[in-house]
C-alpha cells in the first residue's frame, strides 16, 4: 500500500476528524515519521513492515470501515484527513539528522513523561513537557474498581512473593513514589514491589497516573490521562491548535529540539 494512502487510514483511526486541521497535520507528520522508522526496523508481524494493531504499531482503518463509522459525514471527514496528510506530504521529524521515534498518546494528564521513565532508555527529544487543555477528553478521568479479593489474587499471581491478603490490603499496599509528572513510579504490594506501569497493565488502567484507594470491599483506581504519556498528546495537540499553533509548533513542543524536513 502507498505510504500516504496508509497514513490517511492511520490519522483517521488515531485522531477524531473533528479535531483542528493543524492537530491533524501534526498527527500526520508523527504517524509518517513513526512509519518510516518502523520500515527501517520492521515490526515483523505476518512478515509486514508495520501492522494495524494500535498496541504494537499504529491504529488503521480502511476506507470501507471509515464509511461505516462516519456515515453521512464520510466525505467531509475523509476530505479533512486527506488534506492533513497531503499538505504535509513527505514531511517527517528528525533529531540530529535521524528520524525520531515519534511516540504519541491520547492525553498526558497535564504533563507528558520522560521516555526513560516508561521505556527505560533516555531519548533527548522525548522529555516531559506541559500538556494543558486535555480535560475535554472523555477518557481524561477514569475510575476502575476491583474487589479486594480479585486485587489480592491478581497481584499474588503476578508477584508470587507478595503475600497479599484481601483483609489486610490497607496495611500491605501503598504508593511509594511518583515521577514529577504525577505518574506512579513504585508501589509496595506486600512483600513485593511493582512499578506503576506494571499495575496499569495488570488492571488495564488508562494511565500510570493514578491514585489508589482501599475501601471496605474494593480497591479504587482513579486515573488521569490516557496512554503511556510519552511524546505528543493528541488532545494537547488539539488544544494548542485551538490556541492558534500550527502543526510545526505543536510537534516542536512535544518533541524537543527536532526539525521538520522532507523525507522524500
Ligand atoms: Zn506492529
Amino acid at each position: 500500500m502507498a505510504l500516504e494512502e496508509y497514513l490517511v487510514g492511520v490519522v483517521a483511526a488515531e485522531m477524531p476528524a473533528s479535531f483542528e486541521t493543524e492537530a491533524l497535520k501534526a498527527q500526520a507528520v508523527a504517524a509518517r515519521t513513526y512509519t518510516l522508522r518502523r520500515t527501517e526496523d520492521a515490526c515483523g508481524r505476518g512478515g509486514a513492515q508495520i501492522c494495524t494493531d494500535s498496541a504494537c504499531c499504529q491504529a488503521y482503518r480502511s476506507l470501507s470501515a471509515l464509511r461505516e463509522n462516519w456515515g453521512g459525514a464520510y466525505e467531509e471527514n475523509l476530505g479533512k484527513v486527506q488534506r492533513a496528510v497531503w499538505e504535509t506530504a513527505g514531511q517527517a521529524a528528525f533529531y540530529e539528522g535521524e528520524l525520531i521515534e515519534a511516540l504519541y498518546h491520547s492525553s498526558a494528564g497535564g504533563q507528558t513523561e520522560d521516555a526513560a521513565h516508561v521505556f527505560a532508555n533516555d531519548v533527548p527529544y522525548l522529555v516531559s513537557v506541559d500538556s494543558p487543555g486535555e480535560e475535554v477528553s472523555a477518557a481524561f478521568h477514569d475510575t476502575v474498581r476491583v474487589s479486594r479479593k480479585r486485587f489480592a489474587k491478581a497481584v499474588n499471581q503476578a508477584w508470587s512473593g507478595a503475600g497479599l491478603k484481601a483483609s489486610s490490603l490497607h496495611k500491605q499496599v501503598k504508593v511509594r513514589s511518583r515521577f514529577a509528572s504525577g505518574r506512579v513510579d513504585k508501589v509496595k504490594l506486600g512483600k513485593a514491589e511493582a512499578t506503576g506501569r506494571e499495575l496499569r497493565k495488570l488492571f488495564e488502567l488508562n494511565s500510570a497516573n493514578f491514585t489508589l484507594e482501599i475501601t471496605a470491599d474494593e480497591v479504587v483506581f482513579r486515573t488521569t490521562g490516557y496512554g503511556h504519556g510519552v511524546g505528543m498528546s493528541q488532545y494537547g495537540a488539539n488544544a494548542m491548535a485551538k490556541e492558534g499553533a500550527d502543526y510545526k509548533e505543536i510537534l516542536a513542543h512535544y518533541y524537543a529540539g527536532i526539525t521538520i524536513d522532507t523525507a522524500y
